[in-house]
């Protein structure tokens, strides 16, 4: 369960990292720009061939979230708070976990994300 809510993290701030990560690559490019110009030439390269790097990468932490959670949901616990989850009654129904509120489509995408029950802090 902790290597699940890991990943949930990771992926749900890759995004965001990623777009920090390639602003200051730009700042560095900017402050080098009159100083060495071969530095700004090499960071926009790097950017251009990073980028579908960035994409494929972003894409596998997501089959490894899916991965993670389908493998907790056939042990029979939820994927956000590791307690006792219901097998859905039809195949393809959501998977909906009583203790905190999320629920599991079949694939492993979560559907539903409800503040804990001491609310925002
Ligand atoms: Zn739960």
């Amino acid at each position: 369960m902790r290597l699940y809510l890991i990943v949930r993290a990771l992926r749900e701030s890759f995004l965001l990292g990623i777009f920090w990560l390639y602003v200051l690559l730009l700042v560095v490019a900017l402050l080098c720009m009159f100083a060495f110009p071969p530095v700004t030439i090499g960071l926009f390269w790097c950017g251009l061939v990073s980028l579908p790097l960035v994409l494929i990468a972003g894409r596998m932490v997501h089959m490894l979230q899916h991965l993670l959670a389908r493998r907790l949901l056939s042990r029979g616990h939820c994927p956000a708070c590791g307690s006792d989850i219901m097998r859905p009654g039809e195949p393809g129904m959501e998977w909906y976990c009583g203790q905190c509120g999320h629920g599991f489509l079949a694939d492993g995408e979560e559907t539903l994300e409800v503040e804990s029950p001491a609310g925002p802090a």
